[in-house]
């Protein structure tokens, strides 16, 4: 057993379709999927003993990159204390602490296991606080798969082509309203909560217009609607306050997951102590998690947290600036259009035919993401050892350990494999 071939194979015969998560599939570019061995840094290394330059990076989850040592640290030594006891412990307390410091207005969090988790759970608070129900959220956006958000969904809900999905039933959905990205809706005072990724990140790089948060943040006040930030992609990756830091707009409850938990599973939700008051034990809304703000995973995520000093951010977005201005330069020279937009440290990448401006929601962006050019260049820079997620409506993730000499060898690779691709049409 040792191809990825085989072991796929082996795969698909015990797991659905051979994946735990439909964007780890190879579905919507074809062929079969890498799988992972090892990783270190700014690579991974698959079974046949490849390595690749990876861009994946557990879609956000690695910020320092792979098997950082003084998180493997830090996890060895949490493991041997014990790894789950079903009572308070300080790991838990010290990374809401971190949070907390760091995010202007987050005053209490909750942890959880995952940023589906997380969003679940703000909405119910958002609805037990407010006694409303509906909920608007932007067409392109993902907010996890929970059933109530899992209509009009960015990210593998995209890629597969599928509107939603079966087994969502109509009643529960139906207080989930979806609106264009970067309108402001109207809004009345039925509705509980806006849910928003500040920076739309599972559309490919979608990114707010000037005006569009304060926007969305005057329309809440107007009804009495709480402001809900899925920043469980732009959580500490933007800037180290995150969204409200970036942009100075406050939501009145934010979303966490990947960052936080340094690749182990975590997510987090929170808001101001009034708020999160109605929150179990406390108040009337109910939430809970066997494994909810593990010993292991604290300790991978502030270990991590401990490591984004300001200048980790401006390192970030520097080598950010670097790879899509490259890669710009790169494609470009092949004749064809690449075109990455960033927003800080967050990068998308769309190809094109001929120079076009860049998507300011899930229509324009699904035109750029469908044209059948991403999975012809995947392919082509997978072969030349740069891996990509394998789906247009993924953004790049760029880490702190991809260094100058990275960046350059992928920038080789972009150009080699825009010309083949060029040359194919
Ligand atoms: C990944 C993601 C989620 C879901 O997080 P999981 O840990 O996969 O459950 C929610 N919201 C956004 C914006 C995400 O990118």
């Amino acid at each position: 057993m040792s191809t990825n071939a085989e072991w796929f194979e082996r795969a698909q015969r015990v797991i659905p379709g051979g994946v735990d998560s439909p964007v780890r599939s190879f579905r919507s570019v074809g062929g079969t999927p890498y799988t992972v061995a090892s990783g270190r840094g700014a690579t991974v290394t698959d079974v046949e003993g490849r390595t690749y330059i990876d861009y994946v990076q557990s879609y956000g989850a690695s910020i320092l990159g792979h098997a950082d040592p003084r998180v493997v640290e830090a996890i060895s030594r949490a493991a041997a204390l014990g790894t789950t006891f079903g009572a308070p412990t300080p790991g838990e307390v010290t990374l809401a602490d971190a949070m907390v410091d760091r995010v202007r207005g987050l005053e209490q969090v909750r942890l959880v296991s995952s940023g589906t988790e997380a969003v679940m759970s703000a909405v119910r608070l958002a609805r037990g606080a407010t006694g409303r129900s509906r909920i608007v959220k932007f067409d392109g956006c993902y907010h996890g798969h929970s059933d109530a958000l899992l209509v009009a969904g960015g990210s593998g809900v995209a890629q597969l082509g599928l509107p939603g999905s079966a087994g969502v039933t109509a009643g529960a959905v139906a207080d989930t309203l979806v609106a264009p990205y970067n309108v402001v809706p109207t809004l009345d005072d039925t509705v509980a909560a806006v849910l928003v990724e500040p920076v739309a990140a599972n559309m490919n790089l979608v990114a707010p217009q000037p005006g569009f948060l304060e926007g969305l943040r005057a329309e809440c006040d107007r009804v009495g609607a709480l402001l809900i930030f899925d920043e469980v992609i732009t959580g500490f990756r933007l800037a180290r306050g995150g969204a409200e830091d970036y942009f100075g707009v406050t939501p009145d409850l934010w979303c966490f997951g990947k960052v936080i938990g340094g690749g182990l599973p975590v997510g987090a939700f929170g808001g101001s102590r009034e708020l999160l008051t109605y929150l179990a034990p406390s108040g009337p809304v109910y939430q809970a998690g066997t494994l909810s703000g593990n010993p292991l995973a604290t300790a991978a995520g502030l270990t991590v947290l401990s490591q984004l000093d300001p200048e980790a951010y401006a390192t970030l977005t520097d080598r950010v600036a670097r790879v899509a201005r490259g890669i710009e330069d790169a494609v470009a020279s092949s004749g064809l259009v690449a075109l990455v937009p960033t927003v800080g440290p967050l990068c998308g990448l769309y190809l094109a035919t001929s120079s076009t401006p860049p998507p300011s929601n899930f229509a324009e962006a699904q035109v750029l993401c469908d044209n059948g050019l991403y999975r012809e260049f995947f392919h082509a820079l997978l072969r030349r050892g740069v891996a990509l997620a394998p789906g247009a409506y993924e953004i790049l993730f760029v880490s702190l350990s991809h260094d100058d000499a990275t960046i350059d060898a992928t920038l080789t690779a972009v150009a080699d494999a825009a010309a083949e691709v060029a040359a194919a049409r």
